[in-house]
């Protein structure tokens, strides 16, 4: 059974429980912040920030034809995709798929490459410079095998967020979408059927994409896919040989600077 989360961003009100749960369960501390220009906090995904609230300001005509604001949220984080570019940049194997369908980390796996980071087509992959590892949203595994929802789910007080058999979140993604088109919202879609292969986190949006600053056609680049094949049955080999020119760089930009001293 593949797992999926359901997220009907015409549910949330942005209150970001699920942040702060999501920041509970997996023990992620605090970071210091900017402001970008956007309420979103803090602004960038990292590995100790999973998952966030997207606030997008927009305008929409009202009856009369008079623009109106309106604000776009969405709960952002690891998409589990089926075709998970990270998943097959991944040289040492670190990033492989659960029985669930969804995608996780072995950190002990990690050799710090940051490839991952770069493959995302959502940019969601964190680095925690402090431990040389690549960190994000697990799915919640350690709740669900447990038979506990994730915690982002759990928290969420509008039933914006809920988790269950992919084929059952569709069902109710595509009776929401029916329903808002027919009631006045000709733009409301869903985001997730066929994107990189079928992602595992599914969206009711009311509108385009790209509001929600979501990628319209998200791929998987030609040369992440060449890698996979080609290198995949040689990954020892091509393990060794990256460790080996990360710790060699290392070496050398310490030599640099005791010269510098
Ligand atoms: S969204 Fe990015 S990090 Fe998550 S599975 Fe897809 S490629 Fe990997
Ligand atoms: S940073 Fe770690 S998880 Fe990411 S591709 Fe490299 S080895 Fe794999
Ligand atoms: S599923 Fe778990 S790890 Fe992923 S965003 Fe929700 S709370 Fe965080």
């Amino acid at each position: 059974m593949k797992q999926s989360m359901l997220i009907d961003t015409t549910l949330c009100m942005a209150c970001r429980g699920c942040q702060a749960a999501c920041k509970q369960w997996n023990q992620l501390p605090a970071e210091a912040t900017t402001f970008e220009g956007t309420y979103e906090n803090p602004p960038h995904f990292s590995g100790r920030t999973w998952m966030k609230i997207v606030f997008r300001e927009d305008e929409v005509e009202d009856e009369n034809g008079k623009e109106q604001p309106r604000w776009l949220f969405s709960r952002q984080g690891c998409m589990h995709c089926s075709d998970a570019a990270c998943e097959m940049v991944c040289p040492s194997g670190a990033i492989y798929k659960t029985e669930l369908g969804t995608v996780k980390i072995d950190e002990s796996k990690c050799i710090s490459c940051n490839y991952c980071v770069r493959a995302c087509p959502f940019n969601v992959m964190g680095f925690e410079r402090e431990d040389g590892v690549a960190r994000k949203c697990t799915f919640c595994y350690d709740r669900l095998v447990n038979g506990y929802a994730p915690a982002c789910d759990s928290a969420c007080t509008t039933d914006a967020i809920k988790t269950g058999d992919r084929s059952e979140m569709i069902e109710e993604a595509l009776e929401k979408v029916a329903h808002l088109n027919k009631n006045g919202n000709p733009k409301a879609n869903v985001y997730g059927l066929d994107e990189v292969g079928g992602t595992g986190v599914i969206y009711v949006l009311a509108d385009s994409p790209e509001k929600y600053g979501l990628p319209k056609e998200p791929e998987v680049a030609l040369t992440t896919r060449f890698w996979n094949s080609l290198f995949r049955p040689l990954r020892a080999v091509v393990v060794i040989a990256i460790a080996f020119g990360l710790w060699s760089n290392h070496a050398s930009s310490k030599k640099l600077q005791k010269k510098d001293k």
